[in-house]
């Protein structure tokens, strides 16, 4: 408690569920306590990169993996590694694109506010398709030969923003990305869980998939695992890591590196402000190692009754309709809505935030009047507090 009150501040209850802004998930504690192990002693980043690269490669299939500066780091690096490859020279030039291809296509439907992570390293978005059905004047949604048709000399990949629902279907345009010879990225920083997806993006073809360390996975907020091909893995490498070195003395390890192919020796590149503290590295892949584990499927039981326990103790409240989303033996995290008029979930989630302590709940069903719950910034002592604050709103 004390690293914050010493700051003046008091730890709010995070029942936002992921969102940076309020701090994100509880860290896991196998995650925090190699955190506080790594401190204590120093290895060389490019071979701590280099064993990230072995585990991350064995969880997810792919032939590579690196830790990330989160999630929206590896979409930066990815757009870096598709139009600089192992140019060293084009390495030092971005994010100035200046002669080199930098178009990256994006279904305008998945347009959003990570993609800026893109453009950060240079790249130009070229957008296809329509948004109709949100737009409210037709059925159909973005097809693949409008990918096909936006390809130039100067594209040099898809970004593909990936949840359940995206269109047109991933395999659909990983087939057309091999054909074309163009580099497919996806962002799947938040479809953790299930666990199966940690292999299901690099299955179904892309070249580079970003997860967060920060979500799900509940290690360090700041970290991401980045997946994907050796040699796209390899130009990331050479443009995130400090490389203020000796050539003759530089000795990088060979899965991640390999010095053979190199023209020069780049200096420091786009990735070198994004950088990721040992402790980081080491806690992410712990915590990504018990994921993979199954070990959430315990998270997904707690969480639960988290939410039941709070759900039960708002069901006489007036004017208030209490939603279960999901289930203990469901494949995902279980949210719980409290459903109201729109002007009074508003109001309630800004009285939630001014009280003590401040609850902060997850703000993206407020213009439907839903106050949404979710459990993974919660342990067993908020639960209390939570539903008493809660109810002092609500019902008070
Ligand atoms: C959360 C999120 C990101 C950013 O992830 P960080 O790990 O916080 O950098 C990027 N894309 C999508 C779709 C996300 O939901």
């Amino acid at each position: 408690m004390s690293a914050y009150t010493d700051l003046g501040l008091e730890p709010i209850i995070n029942a936002a569920g992921m969102s940076t802004r309020v701090g994100g998930p509880l860290m896991h504690p196998a995650a925090a306590a190699a955190m506080a192990d790594a401190a204590r002693s120093c290895v060389p980043l490019d071979q701590l990169e280099g064993a990230a690269s072995t585990v991350i490669a064995r969880l997810t299939g792919a032939e590579a993996g690196y830790v990330t500066a989160g999630a929206a780091a590896g979409l930066t690096l990815s757009a870096a590694a598709c139009m600089a490859g192992l140019d060293i020279a084009r390495m030092g030039r971005l994010p100035d694109a200046t002669g080199m291809p930098n178009e990256i296509v994006v279904c305008r439907e998945q347009r959003n506010g990570y993609d800026h992570a893109l453009r950060a390293a240079g790249a130009r978005l070229v957008e296809v398709g329509m948004n109709e059905q949100v737009a409210g004047a037709g059925v159909r949604r973005t097809e693949t030969w409008e990918i096909e048709a936006a390809f130039s000399e100067q594209t040099v990949g898809v970004a593909y923003f990936a949840t359940p629902e995206s269109q047109p279907p991933l395999e659909e345009v990983a087939a057309l990305c091999q054909r074309r010879g163009v580099k497919l990225i996806v962002d799947a920083a938040g479809q953790l869980p299930p666990a199966r997806n940690l292999t299901r993006f690099v299955e179904a073809g892309a070249d580079l998939v970003t997860f967060s360390g920060g979500k799900a996975l509940r290690g360090p907020q700041s970290t991401g695992i980045l997946a994907g091909r050796r040699d796209l893995i390899m130009s990331v490498a050479l443009q995130h890591l400090d490389l203020d070195e000796h050539w003759s003395t530089w000795d990088p390890p060979a899965n991640l590196i390999d010095r053979e192919r190199l023209t020069g020796f780049p200096r420091h590149g786009i990735g070198r402000g994004f950088k990721v503290a040992r402790e980081e590295i080491v806690a992410v892949l712990v915590a990504v190692k018990s994921f993979a584990a199954g070990d959430y499927q315990n998270d997904i039981r707690r969480y639960y009754a988290y939410l039941r326990t709070v759900g039960d103790g708002l069901a006489d409240v007036p004017g208030v309709e209490v939603h279960m989303i999901g289930a203990p033996d469901e494949d995902r995290f279980p949210s719980l809505e409290l459903r109201m008029d729109a002007a009074r979930a508003f109001e309630a989630c800004r009285r939630l935030r001014r009280g003590k302590p401040a609850v902060y709940v997850n703000e993206a069903g407020l213009h439907r009047g839903a106050l949404v719950l979710l459990a993974p910034g919660l342990d067993d002592s908020a639960l209390e507090p939570l539903l008493a604050r809660l109810r002092a709103v609500l019902a008070g």
